[in-house]
């Protein structure tokens, strides 16, 4: 029977290596208010969580000065995603 692992190459460990520690290095708190700490924008599935946020305000449920300070940086508003368009169309 054939062996299905691979073995990856040194340079592909190295890599891999690196960019666990550049992660590591750009851990800041979720912007979606909650302060857990993560690598990214949001923690795994908060992007949702500001997404829905974003969505009340949108329907009036919720006032845009009530929204968590974290999302309401314009470094969120920039770029083409679906939260930064949001965010976009609800300041304007
Ligand atoms: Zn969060």
């Amino acid at each position: 029977m054939e062996n299905k692992t691979v073995k990856r190459s040194s340079a592909a460990r190295i890599a891999a290596k690196r960019k666990a520690a550049a992660r590591l290095s750009h851990v800041r708190p979720c912007a979606c208010g909650c302060g857990k700490p993560t690598a990214r924008t949001f923690a795994q599935g908060h992007g949702a969580k500001a997404h829905s946020a974003l969505m009340k305000v949108q329907r009036h449920e919720l006032k845009f000065e009530d929204l968590p300070s974290t999302l309401r940086t314009p470094e969120l508003a920039k770029g083409d995603g679906l939260i930064a368009r949001l965010l976009r169309k609800l300041e304007a």
